[in-house]
Formats: structure tokens, sequence, C-alpha cells
């Protein structure tokens, strides 16, 4: 847990030379708890001290970050158990398991390898692959190296996964699992190959038990498997849940070191019948760091990634695209001119109407901080002044010669504010609804 002001303060020289460019040891104390100085600043700071700080700087989930060739995929470092109290930071990783032994895995590769899917101006892929060593693991990572860089989970016992961790030099792959019976062996695999670790127990006093005595080997980046009961089967979706809270709530309330790690899930083996797309969705919203799914199937992934990126988007600062004049389907100098706000969904909502329907126009977009429509205008932020502004700072009399402006239903109101901002252009209240747009333009304004 991190130490006030006043317990670091206990913990420095209290001599006030000075030296720190701080008038006191009390004010250099305060700096640091609000972490505005170094450590490092002061070097009177004895060993012991030293590491008492740093033990209570430490994240209270540990960041574990699985590296292969320039990708990464961070899980942990989460700082709130509940979104709107702050944000969560790490998406959970997508990862979609692959046998070594499957005769068609170059072929599953390059599909997963090669899917991307486009959401409000945002290119979601999958974040890396899991392999089962049922088979020669050393020759299918060769096979999904050769389509692949994204970051690797090898599943299997010890002497399995050596077989193939010789082809993964310069990486940081997780390995799966460690548990009562071969905890000593995946320890030192994971320390010799300088891997990620996953640690799998029936309780949370087995997984602290295991993590702990992992940790004492020197293994630090571990990850947790708390979906498994004494029968080795998977809990079902109430009993996942309640875990992954305690486990969450132990690490951040209580600063609970051996259960702060990030948590590993396997969708599609919970036997309750909710499904791999349930669980996976409830294992993004509480508290997954890395998601091994067994199918691959955009169906299936798509609403998992949206869902993934709402709830890891801080929700004090909303998606944005930046505000200037688009260019619809290379409209024409007579082409109808479109008013929205830089809110990203609201953008999207209404270019993919216009762009769908085949029909040119500009659309201006304002700057109202990232806010939609009616949140913008009912904060201030999307009203005739800026609206007008914007019109000026595009320059958008230039390159039209039409001067409509269509601006949305929602805010007919400012229309008559518009008009004396902008007298020289006529405005015309759109529709409310984006959908609704295209039969506005063709119908109220005669665009072809
Ligand atoms: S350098 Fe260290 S001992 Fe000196 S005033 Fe700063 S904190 Fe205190």
């Amino acid at each position: 847990m991190a130490l006030t002001g006043i317990q670091i303060y206990k913990l420095l020289p209290q001599t006030n030379c000075k030296e720190c460019g701080l008038p006191t040891c009390l004010a250099f104390a305060m700096k640091l708890a609000a972490k505005q100085v170094e450590l490092a600043a002061c070097p009177y700071v004895s060993e012991e001290s030293k590491a008492k700080l740093a033990a209570s700087a430490a994240p209270p989930i540990r960041l574990v970050t699985l590296k292969a060739d320039g990708h990464e995929v961070k899980a942990g470092n989460e700082v709130v158990l509940f979104r709107h109290e702050k944000t969560f930071y790490h998406k959970p990783g997508l990862f979609v398991r692959l046998k070594a032994a499957d005769p068609d895995l170059a072929a599953k590769v390059e599909a997963i390898e090669n899917y991307t899917v486009n959401y409000v101006g945002m290119d979601f892929t999958v974040d890396g692959f899991a392999l089962q060593a049922d088979g020669d693991l050393a020759a299918a990572i060769e096979t999904v190296r050769a389509a692949s860089k994204r970051p690797l989970i090898l599943i299997g016992e010890p002497q399995a996964l050596e077989s193939g961790l010789g082809a993964l030099a310069g990486e940081t792959p997780l390995l799966y699992a460690a548990d009562s019976s071969n905890w000593e062996a995946m320890a030192d695999l994971a320390a010799q190959h300088k891997c990620a670790l996953a640690v799998r127990g029936a309780s949370l006093d087995e997984l602290a038990d295991l993590t702990e005595k992992i940790k004492a080997k020197g293994v630090e980046d571990l990850v947790l498997d708390p979906g498994l009961n004494a029968e080795g089967r998977r809990v079902n979706m109430a009993t996942w849940l309640a875990r992954a809270t305690q486990i969450r709530r132990l690490a951040l309330k209580k600063n609970f070191r051996p259960l702060g790690y990030p948590l590993i899930t396997f969708p599609a083996e919970h036997q309750d019948g909710a499904g791999e797309a349930v669980h996976a969705a409830q294992h993004i919203a509480k508290y997954a760091g890395f998601i091994v799914l067994d199918t691959f199937a955009p169906e299936l992934l798509y609403p998992l990634l949206v869902l993934r990126e709402n709830i890891y988007t801080d929700p004090q600062k909303p998606i944005q695209v930046q505000p200037e004049l688009y260019e619809i389907n290379a409209p024409s100098p007579d082409a109808p001119v479109l008013v929205t706000t830089n809110f990203s969904i609201t953008y999207f909502a209404v270019a993919n109407e216009v762009e769908g329907a085949g029909l040119p126009a500009w659309l201006v977009v304002t700057d109202a901080e990232g806010m939609s429509v009616l949140t913008a205008w009912a904060a201030g932020k999307f009203d005739a002044e800026r609206i007008a502004k914007a019109v000026k700072d595009f320059k958008v009399a230039e390159k039209v010669r039409n001067r409509t402006l269509v601006i949305p239903g929602h805010v007919a109101v400012l229309s008559g504010e518009l008009e004396e901002e902008l007298p020289d252009w006529e405005i015309r209240v759109g529709p409310r609804e984006a959908v609704d747009l295209p039969a506005f333009m063709k119908q109220a304004l005669q665009t072809a």
C-alpha cells in the first residue's frame, strides 16, 4: 500500500540538508508521496528505507507484459474496482487457442492473423495465439511464426513446453500453468527462459501459497487462473465472478501481494451452459487480463472487441475525431454542408449513413470536446458561436458554392442564432437521428 507523506518522512534521514532541492525532509516526503520527485534525489536514504519505499511504490496488481517482435500485450497495474471510479487501463488480451498437432494450423493462424475489423475509426485485431502442446511444439511455433509475430501463450506440461522455448529467444511468452504438482519445474522453466508464468489452483489460499513459493524462486511475472474447482473442472459463472472480485479487492484494498497479479481465463471450458461468448464478456467486464478463446469467428470476436473498447475507454475522455471539414463521397462545390460534433460515435453514425447511401456531402465536425450533440449542447460546447467559428476556421465558404447548412434536429433551437452568426447561409434543420439523413437529403435537399 502506498505510504503517506508522514510515513515516508519517518524513513528519511531528517537532517534537512536541502541537497534534494527542497528546504526540509518533510517537504521532500510530501512531494515523494505525490510522486512529484524521485527517491534518488535524496542521496542519504538508507538501504533499508529504500527497500521499504520501493515496496510501497509497487503497483498492487503487477503489470505483466507478453512480448514478441514489437508486439506487446500488457495486463495488470489496475487501480480501481469499478470503472467509474477512475478508469481501467490495460485491456485484456484476446488470444485464440490452437493445437500444435492440428494439420490445419498454418491456415488457421493465417486467417486469425489477417482478421481485422474497423470500429469508429479504430482497427481491432486478435492479440495473440495460445498453443496447446499436444504435438511437436517447436514445429508448431515455427508454423505460427511464419505467419504472425504476435505474443504466445504456451499450454502444456514442463517437458513439452521446454521443447518449444528455444525458438522464442528474446520473446516473453506466458507458460500455462504451474499448479501444486509441477510448480517447481514450471518455475525453473520460467526463470531460465524469462517467461511469464500462469498459476492455477482450486482456491485463493492455494493460489496465494503457490505464488509465494514461485516468487521465492525468482519468477516475478505471474498470472492467476482462479477458475478451477477441486476436481479440476471449471467453476460456474457466479463462482468465477466472486473469486475474481475477491482477488481484485484483496489486491487493491488490502494490498495482499500474493494475489496481486492479472488473471487468465478460458471462457469455453466453463460447463454451466452460458457459452463461450457470455463467459468471455463477463471476463472482459471483470477482471480478466488474458482471455483464451477456443472459437475463432468474427461474430464472436467483433462484439467482444467492441465491448472491451467500451469498458476500457476512460469515461472522462470520450473517444473523439479531429474537428475539421470532412469530404464524403467526393462532394462537388454544390453538395450540401452538414454539421455535427466530434464525438466519434456521432461522427461515424452521420458519416456512415451518408456514405452508405452514396450521397456526396461536406461534413463540418465542430470541436465539442468529444461530446454527442445533445450532451454538448446542454454543456454549452455546441452552440451557434462554435458552429459559426468552425465554418469560418475551416474556410467552408471557399470550398462550396451552395450556402445551405444542415444542423442536427436535436439543436433546432440554434437555427435563429446561427442565422445571425452566418448571415450569408440558409440554416436548415435536419433530422434528429442520423439514420434519417439520407431520406432528408434526397427529399428536402433534393440531393441526387
Ligand atoms: S536530501 Fe534527503 S536528507 Fe537532505 S533534505 Fe532532502 S530528503 Fe532530507
